[in-house]
């Protein structure tokens, strides 16, 4: 289960900056602990549960870099061409069974091994559309051009992972470079943590399920889509709760089982001001519950809160409102429980292609897409709409832009803050 304290989320109350949400959820919250062995097949999207240090060199052999002609440097004249005997063959897995000797060439491909040699090593590789090869006397000669610097077209062994070094660290979700580079150095699979147990909850009389008919006033249920995509997307393994009425015996009942063998529960709606306070009832009830107003915009109103050991957040209700915090607050709260150490997505600076007047204390995303200046530099352009609700909008821009507390003025070409959607799913 997670590793929560009591009170864990505890803040008294006060209208919370953005910033202090993430610091108190990054610092207060603690991975679980638990992890299992994953072959590397199963492993992508897993977050790697220990360091691995390399047991062996990569490559684990000096080999040609290039298709040509394995040489000793100092066989080669520095001003005319130098012509050699081809004495033999080296190629990929099939080493040159005998030393090279001085004066001749070895046909190399690329990949094979660097022959060694009878008095020192072979130490340079010849590029073939460098070289002429010629035969002589039924014997294939090549003929070198001056120039070539000692040591081309030749790569060392160990120089991408060298003996005793750390190839990978504790808390990175494994990405296919990463998998590639354990299976390098000849590992079958790696420990990592179990996946993070994460139960999804839409709260709402007005909700439907897509593919009924929806009654008078009725809406469907995006939010919990959009949740199950973006959990799974952060490699968690994702229980669908379905839809509870705003009725607190129902929602109480299915916090209370869903906490029972879950790491984080996730509800969307029923946290504004306003509401009908079933969720908060709910959570008290069986937990401590912390109400964040957060000055940020869209989402304003995010709740959190444990059951048990069972994390518990609840997101806005409208799903403009709940992406965004899903992806600055939430998304972060979880890849700390499941063990990941990079927390926070990387924000690029791209240049305002728009005016914008914001309030002061608060943090505002706004949705743009981005397109390439006169000059080169990306320029954000501003979704035309604003509302909370409006979710074609997230699908027709590119990302948000993240402009600070401290301003009340955006003035177009001044540089701002981006975060793409794709770095965040
Ligand atoms: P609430 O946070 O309950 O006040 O809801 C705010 C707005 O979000 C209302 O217009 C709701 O109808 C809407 N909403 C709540 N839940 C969902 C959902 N699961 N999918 C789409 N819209 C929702
Ligand atoms: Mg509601």
């Amino acid at each position: 289960m997670a590793q929560l304290r009591d009170d864990c989320f505890n803040n008294d109350g006060k209208l919370l900056l953005a910033n202090e949400a993430i610091d108190i959820l990054v610092n207060r919250v603690h991975p679980i602990i638990n992890t299992e062995v994953k072959e590397l097949r199963h492993s992508a999207g897993r977050i790697i549960a220990e360091d691995i240090i390399s047991e062996k060199d990569v490559p684990p052999h000096d080999n040609s870099a290039v298709d040509g002609f394995a040489v000793f440097y100092d066989d080669l004249s520095q001003v005319n061409d130098t012509n050699l005997i081809v004495g033999g063959r080296a190629t990929a897995g099939h080493p040159l069974p005998r030393l090279q000797r001085r004066g001749e060439a070895i046909r190399i491909f690329t990949g094979a091994q660097m022959p060694k040699g009878n008095v020192g090593s072979p130490d340079t590789v010849l590029m073939q559309e460098d070289c002429k090869s010629e035969i002589i006397n039924n014997i294939e000669n090549v003929i070198i051009p001056p120039g070539i610097q000692k040591g081309a077209n030749t790569r060392y062994r160990g120089e991408d992972i060298s003996e005793g070094s750390k190839i990978l660290n504790v808390g990175t979700q494994l990405r296919p470079q990463e998998i590639g580079l354990a299976a390098s150095i000849g590992l079958t699979s790696l420990n990592v943590f179990r996946k993070l147990r994460v139960a999804i909850i839409s709260t709402g009389d007005e909700l439907f399920e897509p593919g009924v008919t929806l009654k008078s006033g009725g809406i469907y249920d995006s939010n919990r889509y959009s949740l199950l995509a973006l959990i799974d997307s952060l490699g968690c393994e994702v229980t669908d709760l379905g839809i509870l009425p705003d009725s607190e015996p129902s929602i109480r009942e299915t916090l209370k089982s869903a906490a029972m063998n879950h790491d984080a529960i996730i509800t969307s709606a029923g946290v504004s001001v306003g509401d009908e306070d079933h969720l908060r009832t709910a959570v008290l009830e069986l937990g401590n519950l912390h109400f964040w107003k957060l000055a940020i915009k869209p989402g304003r109103p995010v709740a959190f809160g444990q059951i048990g050991r069972t994390a518990f957040i609840g997101l806005p209700g409208n799903p403009v409102a709940m992406m965004i915090t899903f992806l600055i607050i939430a998304r972060p709260a979880l890849l700390k429980l499941a063990g990941a150490s990079n927390l926070l997505p990387r924000l690029y600076n791209v240049q305002s292609g728009f005016d914008y007047k914001k309030k002061l204390h608060r943090r505002e995303y706004v949705r743009v897409s981005l397109k390439i200046g006169n000059t080169g530099d990306l320029i954000a352009y501003k979704f035309p709409r604003d509302g909370a609700g409006i979710l074609s909008s997230l699908v027709e821009s590119e990302g948000i832009i993240e402009l600070s507390e401290e301003i009340t003025q955006l003035n177009k070409g001044e540089m701002v803050k981006f975060l793409p959607f794709t770095g965040v799913s």
